[in-house]
């Protein structure tokens, strides 16, 4: 039994809230903590609506170290589950550095003035949070976080070698909105309008955005999709931790009209992240945008349809070769009934949520950083299946 702070109450906070509260076993005390105290309220009162349990709520700004450490002083957590945006990661490792507390993200650095997300931020924390005899988790949500562990379990599993790994992200949803992102839009399009990267024999390979496409037939009822490689921030841990891949890739599907609205906004220089003068004072146009753009847990209420995101492997068994696709399925009306959020927020929160639940129970203590490639994968696996996010295995 255990106390948890969770920090930033958006879509994903939203979930990591409700899918926690619904493991009291665990889960024994949770604070929710973020920037706007009505949005923490809101989801109280949504889980004390539908499982009884009532939460503890904090108001915080996480950039903010000494407010953070009277915070985590106050709660007394065994863990921190950073589910703000990737530019507190730093400050809320620090907090728990001056703790001693534990720490699990969804997301990693970057710097608010450069779209350039890496770890080696926080991984330059390793031999700190070794030496406090504290565990950071970093990257546990969907992607990254339970693609890792396919991986992780693909290696341990079913394969003797890993040649090449493309991770495939699928939303074959619908929210009835002409332009909308499914996580937070100044994350989401810094990400996205980035240059497309991939790992081939031990180089980086660079490509301009978006440029590289094509069509992958999707399971259950899914079917063909254009998926368009991006450089996605797990790639860069799993070409340290899964041994002799030769290639690793990231597809994600876009939609023609998402692609349409996109280049436009980029056109008149509306994705731009530097400060623009405006009537007197400065705006970055992307966060003016960001407060155009539907909030993205709004988007949940009328969303339908599903995502499917899985990793298909390619390698050597018993000296013979195996292609393999593991995946998940997820509904987004389904998830509302749930938990009142949409399949992205949910298939993010969800493993947030386990990967905690391993570290409380201590199936996963390592002092140190880690990735969650770097851990056992078999307990992860089998509670996710049994907490909202079944996978299936196929050989093809
Ligand atoms: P939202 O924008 O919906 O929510 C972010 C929350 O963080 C808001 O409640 C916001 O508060 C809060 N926040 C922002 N800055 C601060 C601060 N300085 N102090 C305290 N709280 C703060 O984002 P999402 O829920 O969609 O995404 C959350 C995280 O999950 C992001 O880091 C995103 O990159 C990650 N993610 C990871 C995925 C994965 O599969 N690994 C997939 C999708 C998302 P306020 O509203 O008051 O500003």
């Amino acid at each position: 039994m255990a106390r948890v702070l969770i920090i930033g109450a958006g879509g994903v906070g939203n979930v990591v809230a409700h899918k926690c509260a619904q493991v009291p076993a665990v889960f024994e005390h949770i604070t929710l903590a973020s920037r706007t105290p009505a949005k923490c309220a809101a989801i109280r009162a949504d889980i004390k609506k539908r499982t009884k349990r009532t939460l503890d709520i904090a108001t915080v700004d996480a950039d903010n170290v000494p407010q953070m450490v009277k915070l985590i002083k106050r709660v007394k957590p065994a863990l921190v589950i950073n589910v703000a945006l990737p530019y507190q990661d730093l400050p809320i490792m620090d907090a728990c550095l001056a703790t001693g507390v534990d720490y699990l993200d969804t997301a990693n650095y970057e710097p608010p003035n450069k779209a350039k997300f890496e770890y080696k931020w926080q991984w330059a924390y390793r031999a700190r949070f070794k030496k406090a005899g504290i565990m950071a988790l970093l990257g546990c949500g969907f992607d990254p976080g339970m693609t890792n562990i396919f991986c992780a379990w693909a290696q341990k599993m079913h394969f003797d070698a890993i040649n090449t790994i493309d991770i495939i992200d699928a939303n074959a949803g619908s929210h009835g909105h002409a332009f909308a992102t499914n996580f937070n839009p100044e994350i989401n399009i810094r990400e996205i309008t980035q240059r497309g990267k991939y790992f081939e024999n031990g180089r980086w390979i660079e490509t301009a955005p978006l440029s590289v496409h094509e069509t992958f037939e999707f399971p259950e009822g899914i079917g063909p999709k254009e998926i368009y490689l991006l450089y996605h921030e797990e790639l860069e841990s799993l070409a340290k931790n899964i041994k002799g891949v030769k290639r690793l890739r990231f597809w994600m599907t876009f939609s023609e009209n998402y692609l349409t609205h996109l280049r436009v906004l980029q056109n008149v220089g509306m994705t731009r992240i530097d400060p623009v003068a405006f009537e007197g004072r400065e705006i970055v146009p992307l966060k003016f945008l960001k407060a155009l753009l539907p909030d993205p847990a709004s988007l949940a209420k009328n969303y339908t349809g599903k995502t499917c995101i899985g990793c298909l492997i390619e390698g050597v068994k018993d000296g013979r070769p195996k292609k393999y696709f593991v995946y998940n399925i997820c509904d987004h009306a389904a998830c509302y009934r749930e938990v009142t959020a949409q399949a992205i927020s949910y298939t993010t929160g969800v493993p947030a949520m386990i990967g905690a639940l391993q570290m409380l129970t201590g199936a996963w203590q390592r002092p140190g950083v880690w990735n969650t490639e770097e851990l056992d994968p078999a307990p992860f696996m089998r509670d996710v299946a049994q907490h909202g996010l079944p996978w299936t295995e196929v050989l093809l």
